[in-house]
């Protein structure tokens, strides 16, 4: 039986319980050139990746704004201009790539987003 929860209605979210839930099922996974981080989606559980670049241009939030609003997102051209404080977690959104009930036209996930341990 598929575990996919698609009946999960979209919703912008993320709570304590959703980074731990998240945390729980996480597999990293380190290459030569990127570091895949593997989770559950806590909310609808399929299984999303986010891949990670060292040197390459990603986005962080900060540890102190798990809610990651947009101010607090940066672009780095390289790990060496992550401040500190943006350092210790990995923020991912749920990117299952289904259309979930109620959300917004265009956008697959099911609105989940989380903070990862790096
Ligand atoms: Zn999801
Ligand atoms: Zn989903």
């Amino acid at each position: 039986m598929p575990d996919h929860d698609l009946d999960a209605r979209y919703l912008l979210q993320t709570s304590s319980e959703i980074n731990a839930e998240a945390t729980r099922t996480l597999v990293v996974d380190r290459r030569k050139d990127e570091v895949i981080y593997r989770v559950k989606c806590p909310v609808c559980r399929e299984a999303v990746a986010a891949v990670e670049y060292p040197g390459g241009t990603y986005r962080a939030i900060a540890v102190d704004d798990p809610l990651g609003d947009r101010d607090t997102m940066i672009t780095v051209a390289s790990e060496d201009e992550v401040p500190d404080r943006f350092k210790a977690v990995v923020p991912m959104a749920c990117g299952c790539g289904s259309m979930h009930p109620k959300s917004p036209e265009g956008t697959t996930g099911c609105g989940a987003t989380w903070l990862v341990p790096r």
